[in-house]
């Protein structure tokens, strides 16, 4: 997501200004707009799977179970191969690790993978493999679950619209530290745009330390432009404002044999409507 060609994380989260002129890819597939046909919900509860339901999109039962290896969800005890190791993931949710996937699969146009039987031959770690249930002698004594059966006619969980549209159905997550707090800062200066803020928080937040006349300019994660092919990286980036909105950007390149570099206007203003000369109107 942090490459220069991944998918603008602004547009991910319907916080993108530039719209069609942003130089980082918008794939509808990603629309913060998608809506559910289905009225499937995907769990956002951290903790409440194992890895390994997490990453097939299966059922996981281990919570209430042991913490050990000994007590198995249901999938892992008749799925999970010899070694299984079913741990709850701490701190991470069934959405969170869907949204991940999806971000992985751009190729795929962000769709999730097509679901599998359970008794499915499937790779691992570049391996075939069939799965295989856990060894009784390893479990706890009075272990109890689903049978193996009930798993195989369960079948998939994730409705066909969750795997052809995961957008629709998926919050924003995985945004990193510095994405986020750009993320936030744009929520607050919106807000204080807007007059939400109450003003002895506006006045602190937007004076700081400084002398109350000089405003601090905290920079946000705005999308970077794309590198000339002769000049490189872009050198700076001008934003004219008119209120809230830009109006143009300027991004500067850096000079080649001592010529004074190249300043392109990437996102032009709408041209103001000419004014004719007195006189000249429907001729
Ligand atoms: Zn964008
Ligand atoms: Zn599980
Ligand atoms: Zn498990």
């Amino acid at each position: 997501m942090s490459t220069a060609n991944g998918p603008c994380p602004y547009y991910i989260n319907g916080e993108c200004r530039f719209g069609r002129t942003c130089t980082r890819p918008h794939p509808p597939e990603l629309s913060p707009e998608l809506r559910p046909n289905d009225n499937y919900t995907v769990s956002d509860i951290p903790g409440q799977e194992c890895q390994r339901c997490l990453d097939q999109s299966l059922p996981c039962d281990k919570v209430g179970r042991q913490s050990g290896k000994a007590d198995p969800c249901s999938e892992c005890r008749h799925f999970g191969g010899e070694n299984a190791n079913c741990v709850l993931l701490e701190n991470v949710s069934r959405n969170d690790h869907l949204w991940r996937q999806m971000m992985g699969r751009g190729s795929d146009g962000y769709k999730l993978p097509a679901y599998k039987p359970r008794d499915a031959p499937r790779k691992r770690r570049g391996q075939q493999i069939t799965p295989q249930p856990m060894k009784g002698e390893d479990l706890v004594s009075d272990w109890s679950g689903q049978t193996r059966e009930e798993l195989l006619d369960l079948g998939d969980m994730l409705p066909e619209d969750v795997r052809a549209r995961p957008r629709a159905y998926l919050k924003a997550a995985g945004l990193s530290h510095q994405q986020e707090k750009g993320r936030q800062w744009m929520n607050n200066q919106r807000q204080i745009d807007e007059g939400k803020v109450s003003s002895k928080r506006k006045h602190d937040e937007i004076s700081g330390a400084q002398p109350y006349s000089v405003p601090v300019y905290q920079v946000p994660q705005f999308p970077l432009p794309q590198p000339d092919p002769q000049r490189g990286p872009a050198e700076s980036v001008t934003f004219n404002l008119d209120g809230n909105s830009i109006t143009s950007a300027k991004v500067r390149y850096p000079g080649i044999n001592g010529d004074g570099g190249l300043e392109v206007t990437s996102f032009p203003a709408p041209a103001a409507p000419t004014k004719l000369p007195r006189g000249t109107q429907g001729r």
